[in-house]
């Protein structure tokens, strides 16, 4: 027995088995997850070698930095460019993200003060050490990251502090590919983390409007397979429902108090996904109340228009909608890695490029 026993082999080879046996005599199935980790651990481990040939698992837009659109990255670098010369900081990952016209790492390389921070509060603790100077946070990411930054938002700031959000609602984009999947996704293996914030009520769409199997996912093999063999045996049955195979971490309503200071803070509404284009409600825009945080209108920089989103030869906007894998894209691992990354897939830390770039497909154990 493993120490760990999400990864004890015994409970992998019975879930495998009970999920060959499940999809035994089906026709061919397409199951996509959201969620950058569930590609990294699907990789780390070679899951997909235990599944029967006619069940796919394609990875949907999962990586928070693969999302951000070049519009918001190009905003972040005019930013930046500001001849006051603001401190601007963001996670290391969106500061290498290339656009069409370069990163904000070139931009710190032309001049601009661009830091990498960790944490939440290096920005804030930034902001005191330099009162004379604006700071700006340029920060994404999914209800995961902007529950803090809402926590931040509602305590005491310096005067120089500001934020660019560019934050976006997991279950509206899950509802999005819902849509426009042309029935060929069977069913959503959702995102454990994100679900920690929306509980799995927020994703009954799936079986009510879409007829699609859905079940949320924790990130261990044994989870991610429990979940795969959920969403089998309900397509099977044809009682679709939404599974929580992450019970231990998950609660059906989510955590409510997150939720409460999530949406006094932000108010959701239309927004870009990188190669995708605009999604009605997975925005998580600023409300009023909080607008003097708001590093656009505190400089008037205006947000970024017309920036093309998609890199020359990247396959990113189809990869990021389960249309082709990495491997499809004729720069992957060659003009594409990850010390010298074409496209966004490739530098998130969450990016499926990456994942498969680091994982190739031999197990680990
Ligand atoms: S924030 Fe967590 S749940 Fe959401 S995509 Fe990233 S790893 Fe997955
Ligand atoms: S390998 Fe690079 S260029 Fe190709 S799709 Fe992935 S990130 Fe884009």
């Amino acid at each position: 027995m493993s120490a760990n026993p999400y990864r004890d082999k015994q409970t992998i080879r019975d879930l495998t088995e009970a999920l060959r046996g499940e999809a035994a005599g089906l026709p061919p199935m397409s199951i996509m997850h959201v969620c950058g980790t569930h590609e990294h651990e699907i990789r780390r481990h070679a899951l997909r070698q235990l599944l029967p040939e006619h069940v796919r698992l394609v990875a949907g837009p999962g990586c928070p930095v693969c999302i951000t659109p070049a519009s918001a990255i190009a905003t972040a670098i005019e930013l930046a460019r500001l001849p006051e010369r603001p401190i601007v900081c963001a996670y290391g990952d969106i500061v290498r993200t290339p656009i069409r016209t370069g990163s904000l790492f070139d931009a710190r390389g032309e001049g601009a003060d661009v830091r990498v921070v960790y944490d939440l509060r290096e920005p804030v603790r930034l902001a005191r050490e330099n009162p004379s100077r604006r700071v700006i946070f340029f920060s994404i990411g999914f209800e995961t990251t902007a529950a803090p930054v809402a926590v931040l938002l509602r305590g005491e700031l310096p005067a120089n502090f500001f934020i660019y959000t560019c934050h976006r609602w997991v279950p509206a984009a899950v509802e999005a590919l819902a849509q426009n999947d042309d029935g060929v996704i069977a069913g959503y293996l959702l995102p454990g983390h994100a679900a920690v914030i929306t509980g799995q009520v927020a994703y009954q769409f799936l079986p009510e409007k879409y007829s699609r199997a859905a079940a949320v996912a924790g990130f261990e093999p044994a989870e991610i397979l429990a979940a795969m063999l959920s969403i089998v045996r309900q397509v099977k049955s044809g009682r679709l429902t939404v599974a929580n195979c992450y019970a231990r971490a998950v609660r059906r309503e989510g955590n409510q108090r997150a939720q409460e200071v999530l949406f006094e803070v932000f108010k959701i509404g239309t927004a870009a996904w990188r190669g995708i284009g605009e999604l009605p409600g997975t925005g998580l825009h600023l409300r009023e109340a909080y607008e003097r945080y708001d590093a656009l209108g505190a400089t008037g920089v205006a947000e970024a228009t017309d920036v093309e989103d998609v890199m020359p030869g990247c396959q990113c906007h189809l990869i990021m909608v389960g249309r082709r894998m990495p491997e499809d894209c004729a720069l992957f691992g060659g003009e594409c890695a990850p010390d010298h990354p074409k496209g966004p897939c490739m530098v998130g830390g969450e990016g499926t490029c990456r994942a498969h770039y680091l994982y190739p497909e031999e197990p680990d154990d």
